[in-house]
């Protein structure tokens, strides 16, 4: 079957002999998913989930028992006392939003202890000047970065905690960085560290692209807030958009007036016949997740082994579902994304080109072929078209198709001559 897919010899051989070495590791993400899975049905069991909640509501939305359940479910399952689980929350970036303007007042200080923020965070906050921001809003922004062995810089992060820090926002994935990702270990010493700074600082994690990578979720270790992407791993691939706020009542109180409107907060909101994509997405988010996983560390292993660096490399423990190959040209990056393309079962036929992007500062290629658009736990690849010509591979609803991708995008790597086959 590989070779009807354009898929030589040479290519297939080496991605076969990688995998039969990834055994054990895939053996240990399954009894994660298998861990996980159980969380998310003990939480819908014990929020009596039924099929009267799958019903559609529309207009204000009062009254939608599948919505709160919902919530009720999500809460329970990543340990929150409350949470906002909306299709009214577009994106990641907005549900960040949301959690950052409804918890900050003007004069109130804002820290990234974990260097820059994601991109799209920079117009948020104000790190670059945008219409909207906090920074018009008066919330100042302070960040300390990561040493450069990747580490918390402790004795920066205590001076820049002081009586105006109100939140604290700490990214667990390393999104268009090279730096690792957390572990909720990690994120668990920091916010400690911080609370012993201050204890009543808010603590938001973002969390996009690490649900149900480990067993526990950063509010298991401290969090007040986790906030992430439907249409990433909790979605499992099936939400079509939305996102969510877990956390500390009144944090999510706060935020549900800022996504609605003072006074109405989580009373109104229709849910227009999403439930059942959400609650089945969150079903199947686990073994989704594990799926995309195994496409990571496949990936690692396959370039690694070829002379790129990788991040994680090959034998690293992984907090996210991302995988960093650095190919330190464009034609590298833009090699790999239309191997991608080609591997997917939407839109395979389209060849992707970097372009300039509402949000990000210099042009991005992305592929994907998906059947949620921008869907990012669907298989998808993108990198900015800047030094040091790094993509970012993500995703994969099953390990067969992951797999698949990463076996393309050698090959159109082979085909345009941009890997050394020496060590093979
Ligand atoms: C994806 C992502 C976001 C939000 O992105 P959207 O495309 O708006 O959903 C924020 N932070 C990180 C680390 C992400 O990976």
């Amino acid at each position: 079957m590989y070779q009807k897919f354009g898929i030589c010899r040479q290519v297939l051989d080496y991605g076969l002999s990688v995998e039969s070495g990834l055994k054990e590791r895939f053996l240990a993400i399954d009894e994660n998913a298998e861990y996980n899975q159980m969380k998310v049905i003990q939480a819908m069991q014990k929020a009596r989930v039924s099929d009267i909640h799958f019903a559609a509501t529309t207009g204000y939305g009062y009254n939608d028992l599948g919505r709160d359940v919902l919530e009720e479910v999500y809460a329970l399952a990543f340990h929150g006392e409350s949470a906002l689980v909306r299709p009214q929350l577009i994106s990641g970036t907005h549900a960040l939003h949301v959690a950052l303007s409804g918890n900050l007042r003007p004069g109130d200080e804002l820290l990234s202890p974990v260097g820059k923020p994601y991109d799209t965070l920079e117009e948020v906050i104000g790190i670059r000047d945008s219409v909207g921001s906090l920074k018009e809003y008066g919330v100042r922004y302070r960040q300390v970065d990561l040493l450069p062995d990747g580490s918390f810089d402790w004795e920066g992060i205590r001076k820049a905690v002081n009586d105006k820090t109100k939140l604290v926002t700490i990214q667990r994935s390393k999104g268009y960085a090279t730096r690792p990702t957390l572990s909720v270990k990690q994120i668990g010493e920091l916010i400690a560290f911080v609370k012993g700074i201050k204890p009543d600082v808010i603590c938001m994690v973002d969390n996009c692209y690490g649900e149900f990578v480990e067993r526990m979720e950063p509010t298991d270790v401290g969090a007040d807030m986790i906030v992430g992407s439907l249409i990433k791993n909790p979605g499992g691939g099936l939400a079509p958009i939305g996102g969510y706020i877990v956390g500390r009542k009144d944090c999510i109180d706060r935020a549900s007036y800022r996504l609605s409107a003072p006074g109405l907060g989580k009373e109104v909101g229709a849910s227009l016949g999403l439930n059942q994509s959400f609650f089945q997405g969150l079903f199947l988010a686990p073994t989704v997740v594990a799926g995309a996983l195994k496409g990571a560390i496949f990936a690692a292993n396959i370039y690694e082994r070829l002379g790129f660096e990788v991040v994680p490399n090959s034998q690293e423990s992984r907090h996210d579902i991302i995988q960093a190959v650095t190919f330190r040209t464009p034609e590298g990056v833009i090699a790999f994304c239309q191997g991608i393309q080609a591997a997917a079962p939407v839109d395979s036929f389209v060849t992707p080109e970097p372009w300039d992007m509402p949000g990000y500062d210099a042009p991005v290629i992305m592929a994907a072929g998906a059947f949620v658009q921008g869907s990012s736990i669907e298989l998808s690849a993108d990198g900015p078209i800047k030094e040091p010509y790094a993509v970012y591979f993500q995703g994969g609803l099953t390990w067969y198709h992951a797999k698949l991708g990463v076996l393309m995008s050698l090959q159109k790597l082979k085909d345009a001559g941009l890997v050394k086959w020496n060590e093979n």
